[in-house]
């Protein structure tokens, strides 16, 4: 499935971006070239990062428009649905795409970690192994 190998790819890269911290939310461009179908990537995220420091984090997709620019007329199209790669202008089958191939991580919201009490540098395994007020010294 392509979005499952795609989410790999993304999921190796965010994970190098932030050695492994908690993550909320990867931002992403996507060209529409890609055809991704945003349903489909954000599940195959939550299949792909299910037990890594990346689970529960979400996707923000921007998506890209495709635009084709003319090499004799230098007009610039913004593709259509019919994929055509003719200048829409004068004809030419001169043409190459500027946008719309991208599959890029754009940015990554780190989950806080910095503690907004005397609790110290529990990771969230510790956290979640300690009864609910065990921590308060009362
Ligand atoms: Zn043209």
């Amino acid at each position: 499935m392509h979005e499952v190998s795609l989410c790999r790819q993304l999921a190796a890269a965010v994970t190098r971006a932030t050695g492994g911290r908690p993550v909320e939310t990867v931002y992403l461009r996507v060209g529409e070239l890609r055809q991704v179908v945003p349903e489909a990537l954000e599940y195959a995220w939550t299949f792909v990062v299910r037990g890594t420091p990346l689970s529960g984090s979400v996707l923000e997709l921007d998506h890209v428009p495709a635009v084709l620019v003319c090499d004799d007329c230098t007009v610039s199209t913004r593709l259509g649905p019919e994929l055509g790669f003719r200048c829409p202008a004068c004809g030419s089958a001169r043409t190459h795409l500027t946008s719309g191939e991208e599959f890029v991580l754009t940015a990554v919201d780190v989950h806080d970690e910095t503690p907004s009490g005397p609790s110290g540098p529990l990771g969230d395994d510790a956290q979640r192994g300690i009864p609910h007020g065990a921590l308060s010294p009362s």
